[in-house]
């Protein structure tokens, strides 16, 4: 009954606020036993996200603490008169206000009123986890390695929720391989914008499993997905090269990408790569094992302080394995290379202390203050084909010698990517993704303010465009629903179907701006 009560209460609030006409008797029927707020620390942490660029207060809360609270609650939304809006919000690790509202209520999916220990199932004999789309990663992994299990594709952090980065793609250095985190997910519960909640995969309601797979929060709601696994390796030998030679450091990381088929002895685990345009806590956050005491100074290698390329890769390996089989595998591979003789750094270390690299990362930029600042990040999907233009139009051109955050770039096989998902990628077997993670500072160096990176990243856009490169935006951010016509291209008579037919209201994710609701 005290539930009922605030329920109430936060509805004729929110009523009051966006002028609806919802009869209030009508609120007894909407059976939620989570918790429905309007307290302001849980409005305030609503309201912003990791970019710090846009913040917007969302109306109330919801805690929820079943799938059928969230049906509940978008069922009252969709069949009101006037209607409001509703947005998952899984870690708030947007950039650009993609999960907030303020017209309506935001679901924390990592909601404290769910049993955690009930949701998660661990299936040994099939391979595969069952987990609430509010799930952060991290514990996804600590749970299924009690199993001696885990997940195949991963994102570099691991403090992402499953729906968010289900709703986006999901990339790390295992991509090329599994393809991305959506490309490795069996079957989902989503609550449509009608209130419906469907179960589907590939076989059972495709439409809806494809439309959710990279489909930014817009056709309904993940609450769980049962997600791939295989026996987890225990250790991993990580390894980085340099190069100064652009296109041998290219040329080198889709020879290692197109050995996707070949045996796990024959290929590497995981391909990523960054630029180094500068050397610092900041720029290199995510890279910090370049070992202090290693004899290499790495601006050394760099030929009149040009431009280096690292290449990162790893080798998985289980417990027992003969180190020697690794060394040579590990050698037969890297004779094919052609990076810088001498720039080798390679390190041992076990595999949840690699899959969890950027928490450790992140422990020290808070340290320093220097986690919670704005982020105008860029991230983009760039065709193989014009890669070399990019570098020298961006990374040996716009970009001066202070990026002021980690530029990381690699490539992935298209063929990974399944067609039907909703997400968008170039038109060419390979593209990269290239990721400039930036972090805005007021120190009193130009370069590094807000202003200063957000025009960068305005800048680069525009030489894409003027160049004729067709990039692709991965966590894309635009303002009017003609750039995501561009953006989805021949996609958007498909994406505007699915959208009409899971959320004829346009009530979810308004965050994104692709539709506006019809209220
Ligand atoms: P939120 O920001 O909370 O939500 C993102 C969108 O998804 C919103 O539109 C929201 O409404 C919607 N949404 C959230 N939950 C659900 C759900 N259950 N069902 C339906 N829609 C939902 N991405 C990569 O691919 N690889 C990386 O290596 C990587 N590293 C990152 C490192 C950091 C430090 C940060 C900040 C981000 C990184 N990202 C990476 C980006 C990340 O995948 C996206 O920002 C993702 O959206 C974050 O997940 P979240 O749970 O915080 O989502």
């Amino acid at each position: 009954m005290a539930t009922k009560l605030l329920l109430l209460f936060a509805i004729c609030r929110l009523i009051s606020i966006v002028g609806l006409t919802l009869n209030p008797t009508d609120l007894f029927h909407v059976e939620i036993t989570g918790h429905l707020t309007t307290n302001h620390v849980d409005i305030k942490s609503a309201s912003t996200d990791f970019g710090k660029l846009t913040s917007s207060s969302p109306i109330a809360v919801l805690h929820p603490s079943s799938t059928s609270d969230i049906s509940n609650l978008i069922k009252l939304a969709y069949k009101s008169p006037n209607g409001f809006t509703i947005s998952a919000r899984g870690h708030g690790h947007s950039i650009n206000g993609q999960s907030q509202t303020s017209t309506g209520v935001i679901v924390q999916m990592m909601s404290a009123h769910l049993s955690k220990t009930r949701l998660t199932v661990v299936s040994q004999k099939m391979m595969y986890v069952d987990v609430w789309g509010g799930e952060l990663w991290i514990d996804v992994l600590k749970t299924t390695l009690k199993f001696g299990l885990s997940p195949k594709s991963w994102t570099d952090y691991l403090y992402l929720s499953v729906g968010g980065t289900l709703s986006n793609g999901g990339i790390s250095g295992q991509a090329f391989n599994h393809g991305p985190q959506i490309s490795n997910v069996y079957e989902m519960d989503v609550v449509t914008g009608r209130g419906d909640v469907v179960t589907c995969s590939m076989d059972q309601n495709p439409e809806l499993f494809y439309s959710v797979l990279g489909g930014l929060g817009q056709f309904g709601i993940i609450t769980r997905a049962r997600i791939a696994l295989e026996p987890s390796p225990q250790m991993v030998r990580w390894i980085r090269v340099l190069y100064s030679n652009f296109s041998a450091f290219t040329h080198d990381q889709e020879y290692l990408i197109s050995l996707h088929d070949q045996p796990q002895s024959q290929k590497f685990d995981y391909i990523e790569g960054f630029v180094i345009v500068d050397e610092g806590l900041i720029n290199n956050w995510r890279s910090s094992f370049f070992s202090p005491n290693n004899p290499v100074k790495i601006t050394s290698l760099g030929a009149g302080g040009n431009v280096l390329y690292c290449l990162e890769i790893t080798k998985n390996y289980h417990d027992g394995t003969d180190l020697e089989a690794i060394d040579q595998e590990v050698e037969a591979l890297l004779k094919r290379l052609n990076y810088i003789p001498a720039s080798m750094f390679t390190t041992d270390l076990p595999y949840v202390d690699f899959l969890d690299r950027v928490h450790t990362a992140e422990l020290k930029l808070r340290s320093k203050g220097l986690w919670e600042v704005p982020h105008p990040w860029l991230n983009l999907f760039v065709p193989k084909s014009r890669i070399g233009d990019f570098d020298k139009g961006v990374f040996k051109g716009i970009l001066g010698n202070k990026t002021s955050g980690p530029i990381l770039i690699y490539p992935m096989n298209k063929n990974k990517w399944d067609e039907r998902m909703s997400v968008v990628t170039p038109n060419e077997d390979v593209f990269y993704l290239v990721a400039l993670l930036r972090s805005a500072l007021d120190n009193g160096e130009e370069t590094l303010t807000l202003k200063h990176l957000s025009d960068e990243n305005r800048k680069i856009l525009a030489f894409c465009k003027e160049s004729k490169i067709e990039v692709k935006q991965y966590l894309p951010h635009y303002t009017t629903q003609k750039e995501w016509m561009d953006h989805y291209g021949d996609k958007w008579p498909q994406i505007y179907k699915r959208k009409m037919e899971f959320d004829p209201r346009r009530i979810l994710a308004t965050g994104q701006r692709i539709f506006e609701p019809s209220f």
